[in-house]
């Protein structure tokens, strides 16, 4: 029986896989992948190693997870390595706490690697700082694929009235509704927000807005993106000034 690396593979810039990530995915024997790895990553696999793609789009239902978790148990038994691959970190919203516990249940080794989360790595990379002295001292990463007027929501929206700077994934196709949230805890409709797409890729996009505008009038956004609210994005604006980004 083999072990199980659950591996963060970064944002998609190729750079900024870790060491640790790329010694592994050198000597996988299969490599089990989602739908946001960069499809360069895999072409530092060696030859025989098996490519399993088990993307799926948001949304998806907890019986493609239980299929996911079979296949890695499945893999294990059959290989020595194997190296689960899940964009940024595996432990940021990619279900890899739950992929890690599954395992562990049915007696597999498992070691897990971090990644540099999008939720980091991305807003950083454009020229975001997500503290700065005197305008951001605490920062939340929040998913934005719940609806934000379910009656029982596991967010604790007060409480992000308190926060400096929110960070929500997994939010493209709620945008709006989350403004609308934000409003109605006390954020101030001024406050402004950015939107980045396919961040550290090629195809990276940018766009700025206020949190009035957008509850407004849906700004068009295509997934994979985040969302960033906070008035540190008035200081990425005059980093970008000044640094040409
Ligand atoms: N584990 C991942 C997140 C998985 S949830 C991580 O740590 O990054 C998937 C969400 O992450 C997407 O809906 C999007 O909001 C965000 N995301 C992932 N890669 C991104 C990128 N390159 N640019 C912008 N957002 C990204």
């Amino acid at each position: 029986m083999g072990k199980v690396y659950l591996v963060g593979a970064g944002p998609g810039d190729l750079e900024l896989l870790t060491l640790k990530a790329l010694k592994l995915i050198k000597s996988a024997d299969v490599i089990i992948y989602d739908r946001l790895i960069n499809p360069e990553i895999l072409t530092f696999a060696k030859l025989e190693c098996e490519f399993v793609y088990v993307g799926k789009k948001e949304g998806y239902h907890t019986l493609e997870q239980e299929k996911i978790n079979e296949l890695l148990h499945e893999y294990a038994y059959k290989n020595d390595v194997v190296v689960r691959l899940k964009g940024g970190d595996p432990f940021v919203f990619g279900r890899g706490g739950e992929e890690m516990l599954f395992l562990i249940e049915h007696g597999i080794e498992v070691e897990v690697v971090p990644g540099v989360s999008s939720a980091i790595g991305v807003p950083t990379s454009v020229g975001v700082p997500l503290t700065f002295r005197g305008a951001s001292s605490s920062f939340a990463v929040i998913t934005g694929h719940e609806d934000p007027n379910k009656k029982e929501s596991s967010i604790n929206w007060d409480c992000l009235k308190g926060i400096d700077t929110l960070v929500f994934l997994m939010g493209v196709s709620r945008r709006r509704e989350i403004a609308q949230k934000l409003l109605e805890i006390g954020r101030n409709p001024d406050e402004p927000i950015a939107f980045i797409e396919r961040g550290t890729t090629s195809e990276e996009k940018v766009l700025f807005s206020t949190l009035k505008e957008l509850s407004e009038n849906p700004i068009d956004v295509k997934p994979p993106a985040l969302m960033l609210v906070g008035n540190v994005l008035k200081i990425a604006k005059k980093i970008k000034e000044l640094n040409n980004y």
